[in-house]
């Protein structure tokens, strides 16, 4: 073997490797590409707000269960608080404001993805339970970006969010004229929501971990309780009933709880 062939083949080898690692990133880099840039946006919209605006990004809403939900961006106004998804598809998209999958049309290649209204609607309740009495009163606009990679082709006039471009969300801001919230109210926010902001990756890293592991002692409980014929839901009984789908537990508080687990 030759010093050139050699080489040649170690360039290939490197070459494959590299290919190997950009592809494993290319998911990562996507989706910080598109929150880089609806953050970049809503910096510039509070910058030139004289202060009327003011945003905050990637925050992590407690959950009264112990884990969290996590949310892009808020952006502060004399109107409430707008909280805004971001989401990183190209392709076609069609979506119906309440379905619960909507769906990406890219090379012809379908592909179903949760209805992003639908998920901001979470986060927004988790928000909402969060902020608390104090704050019950103050209006909340759910809008969810995509990126212009990607092509919105349903109706996008949606009753109970903003379906929009990056460049769309100042025109959002701007419709809700009315000043719910007094200057005092406004401060007292800010601060709270200060509380929620994740500083840098390593911070990140833990919350993820607390909440992943919160969920996995949920789902331990769960299984616990059922097995010793207690219902997850309620703490009533479990019955084991025949049904037409087979033999299951169910609660029984039926029909004040639905409670059921199939056991085959
Ligand atoms: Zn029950």
């Amino acid at each position: 073997m030759n010093a050139g062939f050699f080489y040649t083949l170690l360039l290939l080898f490197l070459l494959a490797l590299l290919a190997r690692w950009i592809k494993s990133k290319e998911a990562e880099w996507i989706g910080s590409y598109g929150e880089y840039k609806v953050r970049k946006t809503t910096k510039k919209i509070e910058a030139t707000s004289s202060g009327k605006y003011k945003a905050f990004h990637n925050l992590y809403i407690p959950k009264e269960d112990g884990s969290t939900s996590q949310i892009d961006h808020i952006i502060l106004s004399d109107q409430g608080l707008f909280v805004i998804e971001t989401k990183n598809y190209s392709g076609w998209i069609f979506g119906e404001e309440t379905s619960k999958y909507w769906t990406q049309v890219i090379y012809k290649r379908k592909e179903k993805f949760l209805n992003p209204i639908l998920q901001n609607k979470g986060h927004i309740k988790a928000l909402r339970n969060w902020l608390g009495e104090e704050f019950a009163h103050i209006p909340i606009h759910s809008v969810v970006v995509f990126l212009p990679r990607a092509k919105f082709k349903s109706d996008a006039r949606f009753t109970h969010a903003y379906v929009v471009y990056p460049k769309q969300l100042k025109q959002v801001l701007g419709q809700h004229e009315t000043n719910a919230i007094d200057r005092e109210t406004k401060q007292r926010l800010a601060q709270k929501l200060e509380t929620v902001l994740i500083r840098d990756k390593k911070q990140e890293k833990e919350v993820k971990k607390r909440h992943v592991q919160t969920i996995r002692t949920k789902q331990k409980q769960t299984e616990q309780h059922i097995q010793q014929n207690r219902c997850p839901k309620c703490g009533g009984v479990l019955i084991v009933r025949k049904g037409k789908y087979g033999t299951f537990k169910g609660c029984s508080n039926y029909p004040k709880c639905k409670f059921t687990q199939s056991i085959g």
